[in-house]
Formats: C-alpha cells, sequence, structure tokens
C-alpha cells in the first residue's frame, strides 16, 4: 500500500539523530520546559523572521493562546474561512468569540472580496462587533496578505495567521508564519513539519502580546509558578516533541524544494485532465496537500473506489465546509449562503503528497487519474 503521507522514508535519513536527542531527554528527565525547547524557539523565530516563537501543546492551542490573550466577548466577530480544518473556528468559540464564515476563491483560500462583504454585513446587523480576521494558509499556499491587512487596518482587526498547513510557504519573500499580529502552526505529524505527536508554535513581533500568551500557555501565571493573574491552560510542548522537531527542521526546506518538485510533475501530467490547484504570483506553496476537483461527487467516489483497489490512498479535505458542521448549527448558516465552498467540498480530493515521492509512484498515479478524468 501506497502511503499517503511516508514518515518511514524521512525517518530513515534522520532517524538516528532523532533518537539520540530523544534519548537525551530521557536521561536528563528535562521533559517539561527542557532546553530543547528553548533551542527550537530560537531556531523557529530565525526561520520565519518573528521576534518571538513561543511553542505549544496543539496547532489548535496555538489558535487559542493569542485568541484568549486578545480577551474575546460573545459578541465579537472573528473572520474564518469556512473551507478549512475544524480547528480554524472551533478556537474562535473557545476563546470566548463568535465565528463569522467567509467563502473562498479557485485558489481555497479565503475570498478577500467575500471578506469586506462579510465583516460590512456584520457592521449593517449590529449584533456583533467586527475584532479579528483568521486567514488560513490552506494546503500550504499563504493567503492573500497584502488585501488582508490593509482590510484589517481599515476595519480595525487584529489578523491571526493559521499557518498550520503553510509552515513554510513564502508570499513575497515573506515567511508563512510571519503575518498579522500574531501567526499559529502546527506539528501535529502530518503537518509539512510535524514530530511525533501533538506540538504547536505562535509567532510575533509583539513582545507584550508574547508576554501575555506565555502566561496563559501556563495557566494565566504571574510572577511565579503559584501566581496566577489571568486564565491560561496546560499548553506547553513536551521536550521529547522538541527533540524530533529539531533535526526535522534541519532539512525542512531540502523538503520543501522536493514537494514542489512533486507538485511540479503532479501538475505537468494532469493540468490537462483535472483542475489543479492554482498558486497565485508571488506566493510559494509548503504543499501540505496536492488537490483535485473531480467533475462532481459521483467521479470523485469513482477516483477514490479505483485509487483504493490500486491502494493508492486518497483523502477529501474537506467534505463539509465549516458553516454547514451540525456544532456550528447554532449560527444559522443555511446550504447555498457559501457557494465555492460548497461546491469545492463536493468535488474535491487529494492525492498523496510527501517529499519522497518517486518518480514511478508519480507515473502510477497519475496513469490511473488520467485513465478517469
Ligand atoms: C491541523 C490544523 C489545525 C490544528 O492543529 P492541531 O495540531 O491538530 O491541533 C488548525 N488549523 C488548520 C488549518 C489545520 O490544518
Amino acid at each position: 500500500m501506497m502511503k499517503f503521507i511516508d514518515l518511514d522514508r524521512q525517518y530513515e535519513i534522520i532517524g538516528k539523530e532523532i533518537e539520540e536527542r530523544m534519548a537525551h531527554v530521557i536521561q536528563e528527565k528535562s521533559f517539561i520546559m527542557g532546553p530543547e525547547v528553548t533551542e527550537l524557539e530560537d531556531k523557529l523565530a530565525a526561520y520565519v523572521d518573528r521576534k518571538h516563537a513561543i511553542t505549544c501543546a496543539s496547532g489548535t492551542d496555538a489558535l487559542v493562546i493569542p485568541l484568549m490573550a486578545y480577551e474575546l466577548k460573545k459578541e465579537d466577530a472573528v473572520f474564518v474561512p469556512a473551507f478549512t480544518f475544524y480547528a480554524s473556528a472551533e478556537s474562535v468559540v473557545l476563546g470566548g468569540a463568535t465565528p463569522v464564515f467567509v467563502d473562498c476563491d479557485d485558489t481555497y483560500n479565503m475570498d478577500t472580496e467575500d471578506l469586506e462583504r462579510q465583516i460590512q454585513r456584520v457592521l449593517r446587523e449590529k449584533k456583533l462587533n467586527p475584532r479579528g480576521i483568521i486567514p488560513v494558509d490552506l494546503f500550504g499556499q499563504p493567503a492573500d496578505y497584502d488585501e488582508i491587512l490593509e482590510i484589517a487596518k481599515k476595519y480595525n482587526l487584529f489578523v491571526l495567521e493559521d499557518a498550520a498547513q503553510g509552515f513554510g510557504g513564502i508570499y513575497k519573500g515573506k515567511k508563512a508564519g510571519s503575518f498579522g499580529e500574531v501567526s499559529a502552526t502546527s506539528f501535529f505529524p502530518a503537518k509539512p513539519l510535524g514530530c511525533y505527536g501533538d506540538g504547536g508554535a505562535v509567532f510575533t513581533d509583539d513582545d507584550s502580546l508574547a508576554a501575555k500568551m506565555k502566561s496563559i500557555r501556563v495557566h494565566g501565571m504571574g510572577s511565579n509558578r503559584y501566581d496566577n493573574v489571568r486564565m491560561g491552560m496546560n499548553g506547553r510542548m513536551d521536550t521529547l516533541q522538541a527533540a524530533v522537531v529539531i533535526p526535522k527542521l534541519a532539512i525542512f526546506d531540502e523538503e520543501l524544494e522536493k514537494r514542489n518538485r512533486v507538485a511540479r510533475l503532479y501538475r505537468k501530467a494532469l493540468e490537462d485532465k483535472y483542475i489543479v490547484p492554482r498558486v497565485k504570483e508571488g506566493k510559494v506553496s509548503s504543499w501540505a496537500q496536492f488537490s483535485l476537483l473531480a467533475k462532481n461527487r459521483s467521479h470523485r467516489e469513482e477516483i477514490i473506489r479505483r485509487m483504493k483497489e490500486k491502494e493508492i490512498p486518497v483523502m477529501v479535505y474537506y467534505p463539509i465546509p465549516l458553516h454547514l458542521q451540525t456544532a456550528f448549527g447554532y449560527l444559522g448558516y443555511a446550504k447555498g449562503t457559501l457557494p465555492n465552498c460548497e461546491e469545492y467540498s463536493e468535488r474535491i480530493f487529494s492525492i498523496p503528497m510527501h517529499p519522497y515521492l518517486s518518480d514511478e509512484e508519480i507515473g502510477q498515479i497519475c496513469c490511473l487519474l488520467t485513465e478517469m478524468a
């Protein structure tokens, strides 16, 4: 069976170093906030060119921690794309506010025209106060930051970049993780830069926001661990996980080049038959996913079935847009309100994507897809 994301091949390259680093943590028993955590934070901050990198327990916590720092209320609206992983919007509710969903464009990222339309609707309706925007770098491609930051300025909103999938991506020479007041990423094993469990990080240039987020990470601590000045959480990243990410970060740029090679080969072989991902000018994707559009839902089902027969895994990201999720039923969205993401959720599918796909595997995948186009 071919793997959707093959972590074995990466392990062949850096497995020994990962094991040595993990063994060192176990020897030292420095499981909580050991020196590897600080080492990783320094390296991550340098990588994305931000003043502060604060590691945490997951990508979800990396979104919740800044949202808690903003001290949001239920009447506060935070604008989130509807076509993304659930945590992008779940975090808004956990942070105490109300998500307002925005449709996507043909790159699957937040449609900035619809963003402004939704902000104006909220202002007209006067039930919620616009406070922030969470653009998502979906499938590895950074969102439209020039437009988004301009809209944020115009309406006085904070921008929290969700770079869980986009880490490693580039927008006009700047790395994903460096946009807006604060950015979040995830080290879930299947993300472009993953650990061996859950992990995440928050990035900012703002000293006072950084201090507040560090406090929230450890139960809202004040001058010491038993002085608590606000509500927080247990949101620390394990030292063992930091020990895994450090050697992975060292080969990350090489891996990104390899992912881009795979994407180029896929594009060349499939662009005449399928709608392949469009990467906008000035952007480099980290290729968290390579997604294609089938003609319709039944065409997609046929593709998935035939690929499975040949032991090629296919995934659907995302089958239900967030505004139609049961858990967000209380927001009262009807089907048809965000037409692009509703259509894509019926047609989209993702094929294996990792740095170590061989020409033979790529050929096999493209050959079968071409037959079914
Ligand atoms: C994975 C993901 C998250 C959450 O990350 P976890 O580490 O799984 O908590 C948030 N946003 C997006 C877009 C993601 O893909």
